[in-house]
C-alpha cells in the first residue's frame, strides 16, 4: 500500500492536517515536501482537511544574504510587520507567501490557509496563552527535562512585541491577566494585551497550543523537529498535560537535497524556489518526483541534467500506467500525481530531452508540432506539448548546462576542414543519401561506417559535424540532432562544406 494511505487508514474521520512554515525567505522546492505529504494524505483520507499555517508573526532572525543591508533595523520584528523587500507586497512576509501559495495553487493542494499573526490579533490564542503562563512551572519542567537546557526561575513561555521598539526581545516581569508585563532591552515597560498580537509563544509551546486550538488530527513533519529532544518530543508532553488532549498523529518526512550541495534552505542559498520547479518541469512531475518515494527516503535533486532523467521517468511510468505493467503502489504514484483528473487515455508525450534539441533548431512551434505530433493527436495534446516546450525553454534558460545549449549557425562558418575531414563527410554523404529512414539511429551509424572506411578518428569525425552546423567542437547527440534537422538542409549544408 502507498504511503499515503497507510497514513490515512490510521485516522478518524473528517480530520484535521495541519503543516505548516515560517516566511522568513524564499520557500523553496524542500518546503513543498511537507504540503504535500498532507496533501497526499488528504486526498486519501477524502473527508479530511488541509490546513496551511504561515508563521508570520515570527521575528526575523537576521539580514540572510538575499536581503538588501539596511534590513539591520527589523531584525527581532514580526514578520507581518516588516516592509516588504522588493515593495510589491503589503509585508516582508506576503513577499515569500505569495509565490509559494501559488505554486502549492498551480499543484493543486486544496487546503485552508491561516497567518498567525491574524491567530493572535483575533484572540484565538488568548485561553492557550494563559493556560500556559499559569502552569509555567510544569512547562519549564517539561522543556528542561526534555531538552537538557536550563531555563531561568523567572521564565515564562511568552515572547512580547515591545510596544516602543517593535522588537521581539523582552524580558517578562509579570503577569496580571490579561497582561504579561516587561521590560525591553530598548528601556521601555509596558503590557502586551495576550488577546491581541502584541506577543507570542516560542515555538515549543506555540505548536502544541496550535493543535488544541485548532484540533489537529495529523501533522507532516521534517526529521529536524521529530529529533530525540526537538519540538515534537516537548510538544506531545505540553499538549497533554497543559491542553489535555493527545498530539496529532506524526508524519516524519525526510530532506531534499541539492545534490552534492546538501539539504536544502533558505538561509544558506542552496535550494531551488518552488516556483522554478515547476516552471521546470510542471506540477504533475513535481508531485511526482515527492511521491514515488518513500518518507523516510531523502530525494536528490539535480537540476541540470537530472531534470531529463526525472521527466522520462514520469513519462515511463505514464505509459506503464496505461500498459497496465506498474503494480499496484506504482499505480497509485501516478494517481496522486495527477492535478486534474486522471486521463482517461494516455496522453501524447513528446519526450522532454528531444524538445531540448527541437526548441533551439526552430523558432516556429507550429513547425515543430507537425514534425512530432501523430494522426490520433488531440487538440489537448497539442497543450501538452507547447507548455512542455515552455517547461524547456525555461530549463534552457536557467539550470541547463552549456553542454546541452547551442544554436544552429544560419549559414557555413568560414572554416578550413583538412583533406581528411573533406574526405570523411563525403563518404558520410553517400552512406546517408539513399537511406529511406532519416532516423538517429541510422545517421550516427553512418559517421561509424564512414569514419571506418576513412580510417579518421571518431572524436574527430563527430567534431567536423558540430564545426559546421553550430560552430562549436562538441554538441548534443549527432544521429538524433541530424534527424532533428530538415534533411535537404543536412545535405545542402555537408555539400557546401565539402565541394
Ligand atoms: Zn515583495
Ligand atoms: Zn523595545
Amino acid at each position: 500500500m502507498h504511503w499515503a494511505d497507510v497514513e490515512a487508514d490510521r485516522l478518524d474521520d473528517s480530520i484535521l492536517i495541519a503543516t505548516g512554515i515560517t516566511p522568513s525567505g524564499p520557500i523553496h522546492l524542500g518546503s513543498l515536501r511537507e504540503i504535500l505529504t498532507g496533501d497526499a494524505i488528504r486526498r486519501a483520507k477524502g473527508d479530511a482537511k488541509l490546513v496551511y499555517i504561515a508563521d508570520s508573526i515570527d521575528p526575523l532572525r537576521k539580514v540572510y544574504p538575499f536581503l538588501p543591508e539596511n534590513y539591520e533595523q527589523y531584525v527581532g520584528k514580526p514578520l507581518s510587520e516588516i516592509p516588504c523587500p522588493c515593495g510589491d507586497h503589503e509585508t516582508y512576509a506576503e513577499h515569500f507567501l505569495a509565490p509559494f501559495l501559488e505554486s502549492i495553487h498551480r499543484l493543486g493542494v486544496e487546503c485552508g490557509v491561516l497567518h498567525t499573526h491574524e491567530m493572535y490579533a483575533e484572540g484565538e490564542y488568548e485561553e492557550a496563552v494563559r493556560k500556559l503562563i499559569l502552569n509555567r512551572k510544569k512547562v519549564k519542567e517539561i522543556l528542561t527535562t526534555v531538552t537538557g537546557r536550563t531555563l531561568k526561575d523567572d521564565w515564562y513561555p511568552y515572547n512580547p512585541i515591545c510596544g516602543e521598539c517593535g522588537k521581539m526581545h523582552a524580558k517578562v516581569t509579570g503577569f496580571s491577566d490579561p497582561y504579561v508585563e516587561y521590560t525591553c532591552r530598548c528601556g521601555y515597560e509596558g503590557k502586551s494585551d495576550i488577546r491581541k498580537a502584541e506577543g507570542k509563544l516560542p515555538w515549543r509551546c506555540d505548536w502544541p497550543a496550535r493543535w488544541w486550538i485548532l484540533g489537529v488530527d495529523c501533522e507532516p513533519l521534517g526529521k529536524d523537529h521529530a529529533a530525540s529532544g526537538g519540538s515534537w518530543d516537548t510538544g506531545k508532553l505540553i499538549v497533554k498535560d497543559i491542553f489535555d488532549r493527545s498530539p496529532p498523529n506524526p508524519v516524519v518526512y525526510e530532506w531534499i537535497q541539492l545534490k552534492g550541495k546538501g539539504a536544502m534552505s533558505s538561509s544558506t542559498g542552496v535550494a531551488i524556489k518552488a516556483e522554478d520547479m515547476l516552471d521546470t518541469v510542471g506540477p504533475e512531475v513535481v508531485r511526482f518526483l515527492l511521491f514515488k518515494y518513500k518518507l523516510q527516503t531523502h530525494i536528490d535533486i539535480e537540476p541540470g541534467l537530472g531534470v531529463l532523467d526525472m521527466v522520462d521517468e514520469y513519462d515511463a511510468w505514464e505509459a506503464g500506467y496505461f500498459d497496465g505493467s506498474l503494480d499496484d503502489d506504482s499505480r497509485r504514484v501516478y494517481e496522486l500525481s495527477q492535478v486534474d483528473e486522471i486521463p482517461s487515455r494516455q496522453p501524447f508525450r513528446v519526450p522532454y530531452r528531444h524538445l531540448v534539441n527541437l526548441v533551439q533548431i526552430y523558432e516556429d512551434e507550429e513547425h515543430i508540432w507537425r514534425l512530432v505530433r501523430d494522426e490520433g493527436c488531440t487538440e489537448h495534446d497539442k497543450k501538452l506539448f507547447e507548455t512542455r516546450a515552455e517547461q524547456v525553454r525555461y530549463w534552457l534558460n536557467n539550470f541547463a548546462p552549456d553542454m546541452v545549449k547551442f544554436s544552429i549557425l544560419e549559414s557555413l562558418p568560414k572554416i578550413e576542414l583538412s583533406d581528411e575531414e573533406r574526405e570523411f563527410l563525403k563518404r558520410y554523404l553517400e552512406e546517408i543519401k539513399p537511406e529511406e529512414d532519416w532516423t538517429p539511429e541510422s545517421l550516427h551509424q553512418a559517421v561509424h561506417n564512414a569514419a571506418e572506411e576513412t580510417g579518421i578518428k571518431k572524436g574527430k569525425a563527430f567534431r567536423a559535424f558540430y564545426k559546421i552546423f553550430i560552430g562549436e567542437s562538441r554538441g548534443p547527440k549527432l544521429g538524433r540532432f541530424l534527424a532533428q534537422l530538415d534533411r535537404d538542409f543536412v545535405i545542402e549544408r555537408l555539400e557546401e562544406a565539402v565541394f
